[in-house]
């Protein structure tokens, strides 16, 4: 905020969305309130009628994600994170990420937390990507935790002249790609087997990303990482492409 509008007369509309802000993370901190968190998500990161630079949001976010309740703090985990990530697309500039170092700091010291002592396959994955959404190296964290949460990814082949969509499959389903939805079709659908990185040779966050879910007692989850940090093939032009960078390409 500028110096200089804290001592000019606040138009009512401000007042009245500053107010309807803390009365819905008030109702949002209580944790019974889900229509709370589903209006905090309408305004404040879809359609953007709630100020994200106002100070209350993070604030509250971090002080949620600091309280004892893992529902309320997965939840202001995954909205911050969120926020964030949209910020530095929409502005192209971190500028939110930095007017509001110290609630990041807290926000991820706190994600690292609740990460390593939450035993729900689904809600680990969360907060994966809000630790990757809070750190900031990539804006792609919610399409690769997506695809390990619902256990298929849907993508475009990277061939330039532009094959179908592709479905690959990683999870009870098996582990293939196809060239149709598979849980939607029936069961004569073409599978090509899926090309996971090899553990010992895998890097960067792959790597990262794969020890982290070990070391947290994971272990699905890490194998469904060297899925989606492996290979898989285009049913249509046969090619074999990286999961992960058609995630981070869909993602752009
Ligand atoms: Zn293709």
């Amino acid at each position: 905020m500028p110096e200089m509008t804290t001592s000019s007369p606040v138009p009512r509309a401000d007042d009245a969305d500053s107010d309807r802000l803390k009365a819905l993370l008030e109702r949002a901190a209580t944790g019974r309130d889900s229509q709370a968190w589903s209006d905090l998500w309408t305004e404040l990161y879809h359609n953007g009628s709630l100020d994200v630079t106002h100070p209350l949001v993070l604030h509250t976010l971090a002080d949620m994600a600091e309280a004892d309740k893992a529902g309320v703090a997965a939840s202001a985990l995954h909205l911050a994170g969120a926020l964030l990530v949209q910020a530095d697309q929409r502005y192209e500039t971190r500028y939110l990420r930095h007017q509001h170092a110290p609630e990041v700091a807290r926000l991820l010291g706190a994600a690292n937390r609740w990460r390593q002592n939450t035993a729900d396959r689904n809600d680990y994955c969360y907060l994966v990507e809000a630790v990757l959404n809070l750190e900031g190296d990539i804006h792609w964290a919610e399409g690769l935790v997506w695809g390990v949460v619902s256990e298929e990814y849907e993508l475009e082949c990277p061939d330039p002249d532009g094959c179908a969509s592709l479905w690959v499959m990683i999870g009870e389903r098996g582990f293939f790609s196809a060239a149709e939805d598979y849980a939607l079709s029936d069961d004569h659908v073409e599978t090509f087997p899926l090309h996971p990185a090899d553990p010992r040779a895998m890097e960067g966050l792959g790597r990262r990303l794969y020890d982290l879910a070990l070391a947290d007692g994971h272990e699905e989850v890490a194998r469904a990482l060297t899925y989606a940090f492996g290979e898989a093939t285009c049913p249509e032009c046969q090619q074999r492409f990286s999961v992960v960078g058609q995630v981070v390409a869909s993602s752009s």
